[in-house]
């Protein structure tokens, strides 16, 4: 039988990578639902491809436009906050999350409402709601299935392993554009220098984050949440060659590695086929022509972020939250060239010390109304710190 799916952020990085192994074999899948955003002429190709029962775009401005784009076929078409909820509602097998940004935590919380499993990608979910997220798929009998490389890696390597056992986990950072930049140049960095990344293809906003190591400080907090691990035992390693994504340290000094080419087919394909393993189409790599790989200690000068992550694993509450949401007002204004590059760490600090009473609140009882409070008041202090 098909398995039915719904392809969230469909337009996007991972969304395409999604949509190209589910294409290979049209037969095993029905496709319930794929969102976009701005993208109309992408979304309704694929859907009509696909034939989607209802495709969504997120900007209820565009609802006639992507009528129009799918004029004469059966897919439905729809557009809105509301309209997106109400299609990560619809009943399916297997759900893609990669909606970039807090904006992607909602339709992944309805997916797991359903009982469909979920196949995460955004990382956003569980640094802002982590213990909501959990607690919604136990209460419900359904699987979360990362889908960010590294805790694609780390759950491998996990597979028939004792939880107990794991001394310590690391996940490894490319170290982004800027790797070797001399640090007085970082201040006269431009997005569009930021934007290019040595070894992955991604959204423009990752790979930002990947430049400031934003992204490795949420994948930091999102290993806490998803594993469960004392934020002490979570390390991360700069490895230029981004071939090993992740590694898990045992009680008998045993690491193991997860190795493999740079090419998110290979976690999504993971999530799709779990359990099983099936043949997918990404690079074997060869390791003499490899020849060598090497790591090395990130520098928390060059990259404030990664101490800011330790400072919100250790506050616990909604500072995942807030910080998120700073991050992703900061980035904004990166991207808009508003401020400089080192200035999106100093923006998320101070609005980390700002709004420092969100540490308290009790992992139980953390809602959607309570994060997104969070968020809003994140994103106000950011807007206004940055106004001065
Ligand atoms: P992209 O920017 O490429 O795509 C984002 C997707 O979300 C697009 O479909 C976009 O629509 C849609 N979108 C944007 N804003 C909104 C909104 N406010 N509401 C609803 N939909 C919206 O992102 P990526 O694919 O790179 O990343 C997606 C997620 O996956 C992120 O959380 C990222 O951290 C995570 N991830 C990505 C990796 C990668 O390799 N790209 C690796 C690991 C994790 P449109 O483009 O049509 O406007
Ligand atoms: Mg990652």
């Amino acid at each position: 039988m098909a398995r039915r799916i719904s392809i969230f952020g469909a337009t996007g990085s991972i969304g395409q990578s999604t949509i190209d192994l589910i294409a290979r074999d049209p037969d095993a899948y029905e496709v319930v639902a794929l969102s976009g955003g701005r993208n109309i002429a992408q979304l309704a190709k694929d859907a009509m491809k696909l034939r989607a029962q209802v495709a969504v775009t997120a900007d209820e401005n565009r609802l006639t436009e992507l009528r129009e784009a799918l004029v004469g076929s059966d897919v439905q078409a729809a557009a809105g906050r509301q309209a997106l909820i109400e299609a990560a509602s619809r009943s399916a097998d297997w759900v893609m999350s990669a909606i970039v940004g807090a904006a992607g935590l909602e339709p992944g919380l309805r997916a797991l409402q359903t009982g469909a499993t979920l196949a995460l990608a955004n990382k956003e979910s569980l640094v802002c709601a982590g213990p909501l997220i959990m607690r919604t798929a136990q209460a419900h009998g359904t699987h979360i299935l990362p889908v960010d490389s590294e805790h694609s890696a780390v759950f491998q390597a996990l597979i028939g392993e004792d939880l107990a056992a794991v001394e310590r986990i690391i996940i490894t950072a490319s170290g982004g554009a800027f790797r070797d930049w001399p640090l007085e140049d970082l201040a006269k960095a431009t997005p569009a220098q930021a934007a290019t990344h040595p070894n992955w293809d991604m959204g423009q906003r990752i790979t930002i984050d990947s430049a400031s190591m934003f992204n490795k400080a949420l994948e930091l907090i999102e290993t806490k949440e998803y594993f469960g691990v004392s934020p002490d035992k979570i390390e991360t390693v700069v490895h230029p060659e981004s071939m090993v994504h992740a590694l898990v340290g045992f009680n008998d000094g045993a690491l193991m590695a997860h190795v493999g080419a740079p090419d998110m087919r290979h976690a999504i394909g993971f999530a799709l086929h779990y359990p099983h393993r099936k043949p997918l189409p990404v690079e074997r790599l060869d390791l003499v022509k490899l020849g060598q790989m090497s790591f090395r200690n990130p520098c928390e000068t060059r990259w404030p972020a990664l101490r800011l992550a330790r400072e919100v694993m250790q506050a616990g509450g909604l500072m995942g939250a807030v910080f998120n949401a700073a991050k992703e007002r900061a980035l904004d204004a990166f991207i808009a060239e508003q401020i400089s590059f080192p200035a999106m760490a100093e923006v998320v600090e101070q609005v980390l010390s700002d709004l420092s009473y969100f540490e308290g609140h009790n992992p139980a009882e953390i809602t959607l109304d309570k994060v997104a409070e969070a968020d809003h008041l994140a994103r106000m202090r950011a807007d206004e710190i940055m106004a001065r």
